[in-house]
This record gives structure tokens, C-alpha cells and sequence, in this order.
């Protein structure tokens, strides 16, 4: 089949094409509509249809072919431990946690705050919570308790479960006291917080509020719960996103839409085959936690990988064991993550047998080219950028290897995946000619799985993704991009943060793609300054790779490269080194905070500010930044 051929169809004939996929899951009852656009631009997909994701994800496999196969593999490079769970051990475990669930007085629509570490009890509270209706939204246990609180009184969680501590680079992140502290700031109050006590550190347990896991497990579990016959468009979760501004907004999802499209891209875009090992390094706190760590594997019946670490702790060659050790066939990760490890010696990869792999699929920020060459040559698999958001629940655009394998061109996450009809445009909304520069958007109605709105604030999800565009209705990704002549699109970094030298519009992506396509730098990012003449003036960072040496040679040589890829409208005013740039917790750059540094300004309050951060991280990053640069 070619791409072309079903990308049309999905596009021309939505509803046949979408019904197909739909009748490879288990419904209840089957959908009176395929899409509900009545009331756009608030979608509904499978409208009337009555299924369970969890069901779907477990029982259909667990009471299936794949009772003894491997569902869950959970490896914590922190603790050293590691657990294997077939389906059917997964299906005891998330009854038995449903049980909890719904004796504890939580049915459907009720709201669960969850705060765990990377377990495999937070795979089985997610699964556990969908079984009985119940609407999860899962919180990065790295968040602050501001966050939290601003959480918990958004979703007003009945329940909130936690560990007593997570692990990080070796040491303990004790869990319980944040929990404490935002309950204790947050207006809401929570019936019961379930304590999952992993014996690292002593808890503080509050009587008649705080259960233990185990024990609550032992009085209130169940070894069956009938999952809950769910409306199609009825939540499945909440995950908060922040923005620029404004608090961080409730992404809601649906429950029909997801599995259909989670189950699909499975086999369309990640090309996913019957025995595969699926191993994604994000972490449940983010969305790619959310939906290829714990639900598309799962829905696919395959084998998930949950990898409590980091790439580099106790060694960079922490994850090329697990690889190795379990015959991973594919590695979903994110460029931040490449970058790390292309900062160290090769054989910490070279030295293991990675021969069961057949795709390193990235996402989450710009694949530079020379990151991506540097993967290539060190896999020698496919290296696939694909490009998604929060909101959008699983990619937009990316090669689809399992329709048909595009031509790769470094540094484009290729085309639009089925059901997207992605467009660059000015600010008017009109369409550009290709090669051209622009907002990159969706033309609705938005695909199955997108978020359905926000949770709680309808008027704020119009507003945000509807109301860029006076007179038109798109979907504002707050990207920037291009469509190249072959119809492959480029994204050039967040529409907010273009560079404007003397009228030219860059997109920070432009810049930062020279910068590392030196050979002495491992990463590279570009910011636009205050400049009296041309407005913005461009500023560049380099980070080293590890056995190089920072020199005026070097960043001569940049600037020069620079000029040469780009113009000379885009010399920068300076090159310089740092050691660390300061990242959001899910790898992204923080260029508004960086901006502020050079500039010499406050950063500013970062935990209202960038609330994805780990502040401490951040604020060592620019201090040392300051240093360095000044
Ligand atoms: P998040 O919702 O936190 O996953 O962030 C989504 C944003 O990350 C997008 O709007 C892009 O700015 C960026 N992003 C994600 N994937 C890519 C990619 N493959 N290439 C460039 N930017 C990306």
C-alpha cells in the first residue's frame, strides 16, 4: 500500500476508513455515528459507542492468546529490581487495584491524582482507574507541591496515590511530604491518599486519610470488577500542559477515539508486529508515557517496557543492557536524551548486541541533522522524528514505516499521519506556497484521540487551539514551519520564540541546526536579544562534546557556518559556551529563561513560570551559564 493511497482515504473517507480501524477493538456497543461534528470545534468520535480501554488493553489479551506472555517488563536502573508481568498477571493486578478503587468509593467520572515514580503499580493504578470509569490525571512525581495543589484544585481528585519516594540518579525523592504540603495548600480536600511503600524512606502516614498500599490491597482488593461500559466520548484522563502562559491547562481525553488511535498508529506508524518489544524512555508523567509506555503496547498486545532511571546512571550503557537483555525491537525516546549520550565514548553502545532493534522512533523537540546522522550511524536502524503534542495524544507527523516506508530526509519529521490535515499558514490563516514559512495548524476536524477539551474551562480550549485566526477555523499548533516542495514539513521551533533580525523571521530551529552541525558540538541552542538597530539580535550557545576544547577557533567557525547555511543576516552577534542549558523535566529547552540570563534580567519566579521544571536544575544551569558568560 502507499502512504499517499491511505493517507487519502483517511482523509476523503474518514468514516469508512476510522470504522475499519475501530472494529479491530472490543466495543459494547457499537457507535450510532463514526463523528460527531456538530458542534465543533468539539469532536466526538465513535459518538453513542460503549467500550473500556482497559478492557480493551488487558482482558482481550489476558483471557486470550496472551495469558503468558509478557506485558509489563519494569526495570529500575535505581533500585536494581525488576518485574516481569504477563497479561494475566497484569489482568489480576488491575482487578484487584479496581477493587480498591471502587471500594473506596470511586465510580465513574470521579477524578484520581496520581504521583508515582516510574512502578509498575502506576501502569496497573492507570489501567485500574479506566476499569471502573474513573478519570486519572497523573502528575510528574518531580512537580512541586505548587504544581500539585494547582492540580488538585483544578481536577478535584477523590483519591490521590503515591509512593513514598521516587529515584533519581541515585538518590531518594522522597514523595510524601510534597503530597502533604499540597494538600495542605490546596483548597480541595481528598478523601483517601493510597501509599505505595517501597521501603526507601520513612512516611508520615495521616490516620483516617493515608491507606497503605498493600495493606488496603489485602482488605479491599477484588480479584474481578466488571469494567465499565463507557460512552466512547467519556474522559479517560486529565494531564496538565503549560504553556506560556496562564495556568497549565487540563488536556481531557476521550475514551473511544484514544484506543482506536493508539491501536492503530501501533501498526501504521510505529509498525509494531505480533511479539515486539516496545521500549519508550519518557516517563507516565508525560503524555508519551501515557500513551506509548502504558496504553498502545497494551492495546496492541505486546510486550511495554518501564524503565525507572536515567540514559547514564549507573553508565551510559544502562539502556543498550535492557535492550539487549529483553530483544527490544523498538526504542522510543527523544533527541534530548541522543544528545546526552553522544557526549560519551561510543562503546558504552558498540559494546552490546542491539541487533533485535528495528526502530529508534524520536520525538518531543527539533531532531537536529547531526544527531540524527549520529544515530544512524551508531544503530544503523531507522531513525524516525516524528512531530506531536500533549494535545493531540499521538503523532501528527512521521514516517509511517507500516504503510509504507518514505524516503527519510534528516531533520523533517516527514508527512502528515493519517486523519491530519496539517498546514502551513500566515497569519490570516491563508495557506503559504510551499517553501514558505508560517503557523503550522490543523484543519478540523481535529483526528480521534485529540484532546476533547479542557478539562473544565470549554471558552479556554476555544480560545487556545481556535482563536488565532479571526475568520478561520484552526487548530494553532504554536509551531512554526515550513511544507518543502515534496510535501514534507520542517518545524522551526515554537511560533512564540521566531527571532526577528531587521524584519527576517527565524525560527530558532534554523539557527540551532548549524550550530550543531559543527563537528566539536553536541548541542546547540539560539535566542533572539534586545537589539537597538535590528530589533533582535542573535545569541548562540554551544554545549562541547566532552573531549573538546572551547576556543575563539570554534566560534569563529560557527558564526562563519552560520552565515554560510543561513545568511548573513543570521551572524550571530555571539557565540558562546556553556556547560548545561537549563530544560524543562521533559528535555525541553528553556529559551524564554535563557533569554532572561543573557539579557542579565531576573528569570523570574520559575515555578509559576515554567512550571515543568526542576527549579533547582534550571537554576544551577544559569548560574553557571552566568558565570560563564560573564
Ligand atoms: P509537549 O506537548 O510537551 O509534548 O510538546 C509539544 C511540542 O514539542 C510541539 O508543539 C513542538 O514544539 C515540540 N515538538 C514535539 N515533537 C517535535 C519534533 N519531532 N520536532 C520538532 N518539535 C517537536
Amino acid at each position: 500500500m502507499s502512504y499517499q493511497k491511505v493517507y487519502q482515504e483517511s482523509i476523503e473517507n474518514s468514516d469508512q476508513f476510522w470504522a475499519e480501524k475501530a472494529e479491530e477493538l472490543h466495543w459494547y456497543k457499537k457507535w450510532d455515528k463514526v463523528l460527531d461534528d456538530s458542534n465543533a470545534p468539539f469532536y466526538k468520535w465513535f459518538a453513542g459507542g460503549k467500550t473500556n480501554l482497559c478492557y480493551n488493553a488487558v482482558d482481550r489479551h489476558a483471557l486470550g492468546s496472551k495469558r503468558g506472555q509478557a506485558a509489563i517488563i519494569w526495570e529500575s536502573a535505581e533500585t536494581g529490581q525488576s518485574r516481569i508481568l504477563t497479561y494475566y498477571e497484569l489482568y489480576k493486578e488491575v482487578n484487584r487495584f479496581a477493587g480498591v478503587l471502587k471500594n473506596l468509593g470511586v465510580g465513574k467520572g470521579d477524578r484520581v491524582l496520581i504521583y508515582l515514580p516510574m512502578v509498575a503499580e502506576a501502569a496497573i493504578a492507570m489501567l485500574a482507574c479506566l476499569r471502573v470509569g474513573a478519570i486519572h490525571s497523573v502528575v510528574f512525581a518531580g512537580f512541586s507541591y505548587d504544581s500539585l495543589a494547582g492540580r488538585i484544585d483544578d481536577a478535584e481528585p477523590k483519591v490521590v496515590l503515591l509512593a513514598d519516594a521516587g529515584r533519581r540518579g541515585g538518590k531518594n525523592i522522597p514523595l510524601k511530604p510534597i503530597v502533604d504540603k499540597a494538600l495542605e495548600t490546596a483548597n480541595h480536600k481528598v478523601d483517601h491518599c493510597v501509599v505505595l511503600n517501597r521501603g526507601l524512606v520513612d512516611v508520615d502516614m495521616k490516620e483516617g486519610r493515608d491507606l497503605d498500599w498493600y495493606q488496603v490491597l489485602e482488605e479491599k482488593g477484588e480479584n474481578y470488577v466488571e469494567p465499565e461500559q463507557l460512552e466512547s466520548s467519556d474522559p479517560s484522563y486529565i494531564l496538565y500542559t503549560s504553556g506560556t502562559t496562564g495556568k497549565p491547562k487540563g488536556v481531557v481525553r476521550d475514551t473511544g477515539g484514544y484506543s482506536v488511535a493508539l491501536h492503530n498508529s501501533m501498526a501504521q506508524v510505529y509498525d509494531v508486529k505480533e511479539g515486539d518489544v516496545y521500549f519508550s524512555t519518557s516517563d507516565i508523567g508525560w503524555v508519551v508515557g501515557h500513551s506509548y509506555i502504558v496504553y498502545a503496547p497494551l492495546l496492541k498486545g505486546v510486550t511495554t517496557i518501564m524503565y525507572e532511571g536515567t540514559p547514564i546512571n549507573p553508565d551510559p550503557s544502562v539502556w543498550w543492557k535492557i535492550v539487549e537483555k529483553y530483544g527490544v525491537t523498538h526504542i522510543f525516546s527523544a533527541p534530548t536524551a541522543i544528545r546526552i549520550l553522544k557526549k560519551f565514548p561510543e562503546k558504552h553502545i558498540k559494546d552490546h548486541d542491539l541487533s533485535s532493534v528495528r526502530y529508534l522512533f524520536l520525538a518531543g523537540e527539533p531532531l537536529d541533522e547531526s544527531t540524527w546522522q549520529w544515530a544512524h550511524d551508531m544503530f544503523g536502524v531507522k531513525i524516525i522524528d516524528h512531530y506531536w503534542q500533549t494535545e493531540t495524544g499521538w503523532p501528527m507527523l512521521s514516517n509511517m514505516p507500516g504503510v509504507e516506508a518514505l524516503p527519510i530526509k534528516p531533520g523533517s519529521p516527514t508527512k502528515p499521519v493519517v486523519g491530519y490535515k496539517m498546514k502551513v499558514v500566515d497569519q490570516d490563516g491563508n495557506q503559504v506556497p510551499r517553501g514558505e514559512k508560517g503557523f503550522l495548524v490543523v484543519e478540523p476536524p481535529l483526528a480521534p484521540g485529540n484532546l476533547l477539551t479542557v478539562w473544565g474551562d470549554d471558552e479556554r480550549y476555544k480560545q487556545s487551539y481556535f482563536g488565532f485566526f479571526k475568520d478561520k477555523l484552526l487548530y494553532m499548533t504554536g509551531d512554526y514551519g515550513i511544507e518543502d516542495e515534496d510535501g514534507y514539513f520542517w518545524v522551526l521551533g515554537r511560533a512564540d520564540e521566531v527571532i526577528n533580525v531587521a524584519g527576517h523571521r527565524l525560527g530558532t530551529r534554523e539557527v540551532e541546526e548549524v550550530i550543531s552541525s559543527h563537528p566539536a558540538v553536541a548541542e546547540g541552542t539560539a535566542i533572539g536579544v534586545k537589539d537597538e538597530v535590528k530589533g533582535q539580535a542573535i545569541v548562540c550557545l554551544a554545549i562541547l562534546k566532552l573531549d573538546q576544547e572551547e576556543s575563539d577557533k570554534v566560534a569563529d567557525e560557527i558564526t562563519a557556518l552560520i552565515r554560510e547555511k543561513i545568511g548573513a543576516v543570521a551572524t550571530p552577534r555571539e557565540v558562546r559556551f556553556v556547560k548545561m542549558l537549563p530544560k524543562t523535566r521533559s528535555g525541553k529547552i528553556m529559551r524564554r529563561v535563557i533569554k532572561a540570563a543573557v539579557e542579565g534580567e531576573n528569570i523570574g519566579d520559575l515555578s509559576t513560570l515554567e512550571d515543568e521544571a526542576s527549579i533547582e536544575e534550571v537554576e544551577k544551569a544559569v548560574e553557571a551559564m552566568r558565570q560563564e558568560l560573564s
